[in-house]
């Protein structure tokens, strides 16, 4: 397979993060200074940069990131690009008229989260119809260039909650802007984190 493109934003200390979540912080334990290795910690939500939801996250009795199949993050993927702005901040199935949903991932480009380092909840979520259109499309995955598939500012998620209804696995702050729409294979997947609700992933598209 070659490597078509990197989806995964760098993770920083500029890295942004929802308000009031944890940001990334990298300690140096040991350096060159005194020491004849490298050695550091990390500390940050789960919730960063390009990373997949756990069931856990968004339903009690969910699974936790362990405990979902690997299938979902790896396979054939299809880029789609909906640049729409609207006041609601929600994508809703209208938009997707005119795209032919013809693979078992979907990435959907917004374009209202362009820069990863700079916080704005202004960004676009899907309708939780969105979520159910796709589902009846076979879709086994939805990516998004956004933190979060539902608005910054839901009190309850709508989006996550359909996912959940339908199995569908969730993958949030990725970046799309270099990518041309079209079908790649998807790889993307979580670390082992035992009762974890998410996971940071290296999300990475191959050639179909
Ligand atoms: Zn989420």
């Amino acid at each position: 397979m070659k490597l078509a493109y990197d989806i995964s934003p760098s993770i920083s200390e500029q890295l942004a993060v929802f308000p009031g979540d944890e940001p990334f912080t990298r300690i140096v334990h040991r350096d060159f200074a005194s020491h004849s290795y490298q050695l550091s910690a990390l500390r940050a939500t789960l919730h960063l940069g390009a990373h997949v939801d756990a069931p856990c996250h968004y339903t009690k009795d969910g699974h936790s990131i362990e405990a979902v199949p690997l299938d979902y993050y790896f396979g054939l993927c299809q880029v789609i690009h909906l640049p729409v702005q609207r006041d609601t901040l929600q994508l809703t199935v209208a938009d997707f008229v005119g795209t032919a949903i013809t693979q078992p991932r979907v990435l959907i480009a917004t374009h209202s989260f362009l820069d990863p380092n700079q916080w704005t909840d202004q960004f676009m979520a899907l309708a939780p119809e969105v979520v159910h259109y796709l589902a009846e499309k076979k879709v086994c995955l939805i990516g998004i260039d956004t933190p979060s598939i539902d608005p910054a500012t839901a009190k309850q998620l709508r989006a996550h909650e359909a996912c959940a209804t339908h199995n569908i696995a969730i993958l949030e702050g990725i970046v799309l802007a270099h990518v041309p729409a079209g079908d790649y294979q998807l790889m993307a997947l979580p670390l082992k984190i035992k009762d974890a609700d998410a996971s940071p992933v290296r999300a990475v598209l191959f050639e179909p």
